[in-house]
């Protein structure tokens, strides 16, 4: 495999081009919005820098790297030597099966199509095309660059050759790929999300504040970062809507949103992407609200 298309240059999208260019793959990154395009690079060129002072890539690797990635504004035009498609635009499903029609009717036939979707079903998405063998989803965690793990998730019709492939291309970029089938949030969100939920719900019947929350997952359970801060930096929209996945997936009450966070979402109080969630990151870095502070 030598061409390979990501669709969404945002936050996760430049984080696997990064990822696949770095590894030698020729990359055509494709987004709607030209400044979104522009911002990706800018992004991806920033974060070569960051692995070149700390030791783990040289300025060619990063120059090579640069010069593998072709940008796009058309699906048609960005998939059509595709051998992999990895889909990473914005988290709604009727957005991401329009997607799916247009990367099946643009991109060649023995193309696969990889979703990194967060939650939503891959037969579903694999539905809107007319080849769900070839369908599967690739979940890659956030910074892309830093992080090992990828979810790779089997839909419903998925080919084991479709799978294997998969398998073995994470490999090759470094990762480590794990298996699951197809249920509402996968493994990682049906495990992550109702804690980040219980956090928020022990913050909002007062229970303890945010900052006490987050120290005793951290130095209590070896969390490398508190649940709250978590839900900030994967933002809290993106937290909300994948609860709703559960909650309607399985029709159970026990993944329905902590109303707290509903009334965030809504305040558009998103995490670190508007400033402020938990903690307040105007200032350039994370400080506590006082407001959500205990005592
Ligand atoms: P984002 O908002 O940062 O980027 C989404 C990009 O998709 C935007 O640049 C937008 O312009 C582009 N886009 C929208 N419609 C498009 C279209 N029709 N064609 C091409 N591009 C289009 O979102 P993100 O955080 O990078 O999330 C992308 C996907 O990755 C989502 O499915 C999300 O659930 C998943 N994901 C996110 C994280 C995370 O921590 N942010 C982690 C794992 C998986």
């Amino acid at each position: 495999m030598k061409n390979i298309s990501v669709i969404g240059s945002g936050t996760m999208g430049n984080g696997i081009a990064h990822v696949f260019a770095q590894h030698g793959y020729q990359v055509a990154l494709i987004d709607v919005n030209p400044a979104a395009l522009e911002k990706a690079i800018a992004a991806i060129t920033k974060n070569f820098d960051r692995q070149i002072a700390k030791g783990n890539v040289t300025e060619t690797l990063k120059n090579s790297a640069l010069a593998n990635i072709t940008t796009f504004t058309s699906i048609a035009e960005g998939v059509k030597e595709a051998e992999l498609v990895v889909e990473a635009a914005t988290e709604n499903i009727d957005l991401k099966l329009k997607i799916f029609t247009d990367m099946d009717a643009h991109a060649p036939s023995g193309c696969i199509l990889a979703s990194n979707t967060s939650s939503i079903s891959i037969t579903k998405l694999a539905s809107a095309t007319g080849r769900p063998g070839h369908v599967i989803g690739m979940h890659f965690m956030n910074p892309v660059p830093v992080m090992k793990l990828v979810e790779v998730i089997n839909g419903y019709s998925t080919e084991k050759e479709v799978t294997s492939t998969i398998m073995e291309l994470s490999k090759a970029i470094g990762k480590v790929p794990t298996l699951a089938n197809d249920f509402p949030g996968f493994i990682a969100n049906r495990i992550l999300m109702p804690m980040i939920n219980e956090a928020i719900y022990s913050l909002h019947e007062g229970v303890a504040g945010v900052s006490e929350i987050d120290t005793i997952m951290k130095l209590g359970m070896a969390h490398p970062m508190g649940p709250l801060q978590l839900a900030d930096f994967i933002g809290l929209d993106v937290c909300h809507s994948i609860l709703m996945v559960l909650y309607n997936g399985f029709g159970n009450p026990k993944y329905a949103p902590c109303p707290l966070l509903t009334n965030m979402v809504t305040a558009k109080k998103l995490g670190v992407k508007t400033g402020e969630g938990f903690y307040d990151y105007s200032g350039g870095s994370k400080d506590l609200l006082v407001s959500k502070s205990f005592s």
